[in-house]
Parts: C-alpha cells; sequence; structure tokens
C-alpha cells in the first residue's frame, strides 16, 4: 500500500474538526487497507507502532529531527531552525523544505506503508552507542524517498506530533462501519477493545474474522484490561439509595493501582495507564509469585507505601520515590510496598470479567495466601447510612481515602474501560464545603518573583476536552506548594519545556514557560466560575466565556499514576459548574 494514501487521508482529516466526518474518512482509509497491514495502519493513525502498553516510543527529538531533514533537503540546520521558530510545526517545515528541494527526486522510490512502518519500527528498537547516527540515517533515508506532504507526516509521526485528534473510540466506530455494521457489533468490538487495549489487535480479528470473530475475543494473560473506574457521591444515603439499599463498602487504599498479570512463572504489572511498571516494584512481583496460587491470573490491587514496622500505611506521595530506573534496590528497602487485592479477572483459563463482584471476590480470596504485605481490600457489607459512616470514619482512621461502594447485585460486572455506577467512592474531600479535588495538567508557568525567584511562582493548569482531544486552562494555580514542592517541580518540568504553546494547549493567557501536557497534579479549588480569560469548556454555559476554578491549592498530590488524558475533563468542570448552581437555587442556563 503506498504511504501516499495514508498522508492523503491524514490531509482531509487534519482539515475537519467534526467527528462524524473524520469518522467517515477513516472508514475510507480502512477500507482501501490491506487485510495483512490493517493493525499497522491503525497504529499509525495514533502515531504509533504498538499498542501503549508495549511501551515502544520512536523518540525522536526535535533536535534531530532538524538534522535529518537538513541532510535530506540540503538546507542548513541554522535556517531549518528559524523557519520552524515562525510556523511553530516541524512537520509543515519539513514539507515547505522539500518542495524547495533540488530536482533530484527522479530516481526514488515509491514509499510503501510496509515500509515506513519498518524503518520506523527499526528506528524505535535502536538503542545504545551510536543510537543517534543510526536513527538519523533511517529517518534521512525515508526523507530522501519521500515527497513533501509525506515527509509532513512522517515528520509529525517519529516527533510525536501527529494530532490529528483520532480517539480510539472514533477508530472503533469506523471499524464498525467499514467491517460490522450495526450497534451490537459497535458494542462487541467496543468490548474486545477494553479486555485487550490493543486497537491493532481488534481491528484484525474484525477484518480477519468478522464479527464471530470478534464474539470469542478472549482475556490474555499480559494484555491490560482497561480499568474499570467509580462515579463518585457524597452523603452515605445517596449511595445506598444508588445500591437499592445494600452494598459492599471496601476501604479506599491511597497507593497507586496496579493490574497484576501473572503466567508460567512470570508476572507483569500494569499502571493504571496500562504502562508495565514491574521494573519499579520487583517485591510486588514476588509477592505475586509466591502469595497467588493460580497458575494464570489477572487481578487488581492497590500498591501502599508501608511502614513495616509499625503495620501503618503511608500516604500516596511516598511511591514517588519508586518512580525510577536506577537505585530501586534501595528504594524498596526504604520505601517497602504492601498490596490490598481488590478484584479477580482472570483466573486459570476463565475469564471472570461477567461473572457479578461477590463471585469473584470469592475466587480472588480462594488464590491468596493472606499475609501482612498481600491481602484482599478490608471489605463490610453495609446496609445503612450509619453502618457506612462508621465504616468510612475506621478506613481514614487507618489511613484510607475513604471508600469504595460496590454493588452486590447479579448483574455486578467488571465494567472494562467505563466508569459506571457500579462502583462508587465516597472521599473525605466531598463531604466539604469546598467542590471536588481535580486532576489537572500543567501546560505552562509564570517566574517566581521574592522568595521564589529561580522556581515558578505559579502554574498555568488545564482541563482535557475529550472531545476536541485538547487542553483548556482552567485556573492559575500558586498556593499549597512547599519549598521541597517547588523544587521538585521546577526539575520534573524541565524535560518539557517547550520554546513556544503545544498546539494541542487552549490559552488567552501568555505563560512565561510552556511546557507539553505531561504532569498531572490533584487541586482543591473553592468554586467554579464564568472566566472571560479562561478556555475549559468555552461557550458551553455563555457565549464567550469559559470556567475557571477559584482559589485553587496543591492538595501535595502528584498524580503521576494519570496520562494528561486522564485528568479531569471541561465536561466534568460543567457539571460542577451545574451542581454548585443548584446547591444555590440557581437555575443553570444552557
Ligand atoms: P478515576 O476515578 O479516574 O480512577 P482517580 O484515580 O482520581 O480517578 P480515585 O478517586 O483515586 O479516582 O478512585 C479510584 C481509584 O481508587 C482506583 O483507580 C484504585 O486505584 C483506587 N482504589 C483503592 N482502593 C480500592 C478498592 N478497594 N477498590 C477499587 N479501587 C480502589
Amino acid at each position: 500500500m503506498d504511504y501516499a494514501i495514508i498522508a492523503d487521508s491524514y490531509e482531509k482529516i487534519e482539515a475537519t474538526t467534526k467527528r462524524l466526518e473524520m469518522t467517515a474518512l477513516l472508514v475510507e482509509l480502512l477500507k482501501k487497507t490491506p487485510k495483512d497491514i490493517i493493525a499497522k495502519v491503525v497504529y499509525l493513525t495514533q502515531g504509533k507502532l504498538y499498542p501503549d502498553f508495549m511501551g515502544v516510543e520512536m523518540g525522536v527529538a526535535e533536535k534531530l529531527a532538524i538534522k535529518a531533514l537538513s541532510r535530506a533537503s540540503g538546507q542548513s540546520e541554522g535556517v531549518i531552525q528559524s523557519e520552524l521558530q515562525k510556523s511553530g510545526d516541524i512537520g509543515e517545515t519539513s514539507q515547505k523544505q522539500l518542495e524547495k528541494r533540488k530536482q533530484s527526486t527522479f530516481f526514488n522510490k515509491t514509499l510503501t506503508v510496509e515500509r515506513v512502518y519498518e524503518t520506523l519500527d527499526k528506528l524505535a528498537k535502536t538503542s545504545g552507542s551510536g543510537a543517534v547516527d543510526t536513527k538519523m540515517a533511517l529517518l534521512c533515508g525515508l526523507l530522501t524517498d519521500a515527497s513533501p506532504k509525506e515527509a509532513k507526516w512522517i515528520i509529525r509521526t517519529v516527533t510525536g506530533n501527529l494530532r490529528l485528534g483520532i480517539a480510539d473510540m472514533t477508530v472503533l466506530d469506523a471499524l464498525a462501519i467499514a467491517y460490522g455494521g450495526g450497534k451490537e457489533a459497535r458494542e462487541l468490538i467496543e468490548r474486545a477493545y477494553n479486555i485487550s487495549s490493543d486497537l491493532g489487535r481488534v481491528a484484525s480479528v474484525v477484518v480477519e474474522k468478522g464479527i464471530e470473530g470478534i464474539k470469542e475475543y478472549k482475556v490474555m494473560v499480559f494484555e491490560p484490561i482497561r480499568p474499570m473506574l467509580a462515579e463518585r457521591l457524597g452523603a452515605p444515603e445517596e449511595i445506598l439509595e444508588k445500591f437499592t439499599g445494600k452494598c459492599v463498602a471496601e476501604y479506599k487504599y491511597d497507593g497507586e493501582r496496579v493490574q497484576a498479570h501473572k503466567k508460567e512463572g512470570k508476572v507483569v504489572l500494569f499502571s493504571r495507564r496500562l504502562e508495565n511498571i514491574s521494573d519499579q516494584y520487583p517485591d510486588a512481583v514476588d509477592l505475586i509469585k509466591e502469595k497467588i496460587s493460580a497458575k494464570e491470573a489477572i487481578l487488581e490491587a492497590e500498591c501502599v507505601a508501608m511502614d513495616l514496622e509499625t503495620g501503618d500505611m503511608r500516604p500516596f506521595q511516598e511511591l514517588m520515590h519508586r518512580r525510577r530506573k536506577y537505585g530501586v534496590e534501595a528504594a524498596i528497602k526504604d520505601y517497602p510496598i504492601s498490596l490490598f487485592t481488590f478484584d479477580a479477572l482472570y483466573v486459570d483459563g476463565k475469564d471472570l470479567t461477567q461473572e457479578s463482584f461477590p463471585q469473584r471476590r470469592k475466587t480472588l480470596e480462594k488464590i491468596i495466601q493472606q499475609s501482612d504485605r498481600m491481602k484482599p481490600a478490608t471489605q463490610k457489607l453495609v446496609t445503612s447510612p450509619k453502618e457506612l459512616e462508621d465504616f468510612f470514619e475506621q478506613a481514614i482512621a487507618e489511613g484510607c481515602e475513604g471508600l469504595m461502594c460496590k454493588s452486590v447485585a447479579k448483574d455486578s460486572v467488571y465494567q472494562a474501560g467505563s466508569r459506571g455506577w457500579l462502583w462508587i467512592k465516597y472521599k473525605r474531600d466531598y463531604k466539604s464545603e469546598m467542590t471536588d479535588t481535580v486532576d489537572l495538567v500543567i501546560v505552562g508557568a509564570f517566574h517566581g518573583r521574592g522568595k521564589r525567584v529561580g522556581t515558578y511562582g505559579a502554574l498555568l493548569l488545564a482541563t482535557y476536552n475529550d472531545e476536541k482531544d485538547t487542553f483548556e486552562t482552567v485556573t492559575k494555580c500558586g498556593t499549597g506548594f512547599t519549598d521541597k514542592d517547588l523544587a521538585q517541580l521546577h526539575e520534573m518540568l524541565q524535560k518539557h519545556v517547550i520554546p513556544r504553546k503545544n498546539s494541542r494547549v487552549q490559552s488567552m493567557l501568555e505563560a512565561d514557560v510552556w511546557f507539553e501536557p505531561a504532569v498531572v497534579l490533584e487541586i482543591l479549588g473553592a468554586e467554579v466560575t464564568l472566566s472571560p480569560i479562561h478556555m475549559a469548556a468555552m461557550n458551553s454555559i455563555r457565549k464567550g466565556a469559559g470556567l475557571a476554578i477559584r482559589f485553587p491549592r496543591f492538595t501535595g498530590k502528584y498524580r503521576t499514576d494519570k496520562a494528561p488524558e486522564d485528568a479531569t475533563t471541561s465536561k466534568e468542570i460543567v457539571e460542577m459548574y451545574r451542581r454548585q448552581l443548584k446547591k444555590i437555587g440557581e437555575v443553570p442556563q444552557s
């Protein structure tokens, strides 16, 4: 398949902001794609080569791309650099430079998707000494044979700037339209994705085996299941009402979510973002190996920092010290952990995701040899608000964040990849007068003055707009940071500094420093207000106004377990705003 076909599709997709049009264009592309490379094309449309959980990144920095471009176009790096400064888009700059290239293109080969994919794959897997030169040679080879338009998309792909905004759900829609037909097919395809997190595998099965194949699609050990998420409520009465009077309340541990996969003596741990985090937690890997009697299993647990001498739980923050490549052995000693398992999704050949929660829990208890370091989450069946409240206080007293209340009904299945009412979280902050905590992405910063010279004085924070795939500013936050936080943040953010605003960031404010959206912080605010200067949910309540969070304060929690796309959405801020109006008796305008 010619890469030009993909490049043409990208051009058209880029030109539209309407999801339906985008889906139709994607359908067209998928229909043109030969069956044997459908998975590759699906990954490429998302700027990837493999599903995220495999952790393969192309890792081409802007600098390296400029070098390769310089060599392929014959233009000096300096000129390219200043062009880039003007356009702000490395893809467009590449296209322009190659358009100016002297006519030496007669002998060039036509680029195929297969060749582009294989070359990018080699590039991604090159490491060690001399890697930079090899990567550059590979990229330069592609650019030499590429048309200017193709070069634009290749460069955007390798530098992680594809930004077509094709969400996972859009790919699923397109697959259903192109090969499935009908709503039932769409649901089955989505389920396949939710239990494997692998759009490419889903696409190949749909194309090769049709809907019958998708019906047979199975949970597989070492392919992460997309996590089930909880709704939230602020009062025990409301929670029990949702569960028609009865639920299981479980301690909500304040740690990091871990999905453990075990098979043939091998254990892999996935984070909430479905990244492989086994190397950070070799002690957790050993616990799963030793204490889980099942030969094959997929379990979920909260990994909590512990004081082993007193048996007390330590705050989530301590786990930050485990996010490192070197010195893991020392970190294991200084920051030990325990695992509190809360679900079993697959055990010895059996997919449990369609079983009820009480059944899953029973299986979970059967396969664990309990110890101080590993046990099932403490839980209790509650039938009255008083019981729930008392258990909540007990959970808090033991160092938990609150409770996870779970349905015990027959249909209390594991809803992979979705947030629903089968689980409801109940946390301390919802009880206060303040609004809920939110998880916001750092997109910019303002220099500090006085005591804060040399660090950032305030951060520009954004919500995620999951329809547009953009980050919209919602507040400027300078409180709640200790001196240690300020120093740490400065260091953490260094590698994300970019020379200009990221194209996915929507901001009217001009920050002193811009960052690529990467770091997520938990923020507690006093209220949500209409704002002429912030971009969150712009125009959705009133024309010309966005929403802002007033009096934001950093809670001390770095949400390193969240990707920027897992941050609080602009839609959620709209809901908070409406809830707030309801509370004070105003009618929300729409
Ligand atoms: P999201 O709801 O998007 O996950 P969040 O991470 O901010 O957002 P939390 O308020 O932290 O949500 O609540 C959900 C998390 O609680 C789970 O992802 C899991 O890591 C953790 N958790 C702790 N104890 C339990 C438990 N007993 N059952 C389920 N989840 C638990």
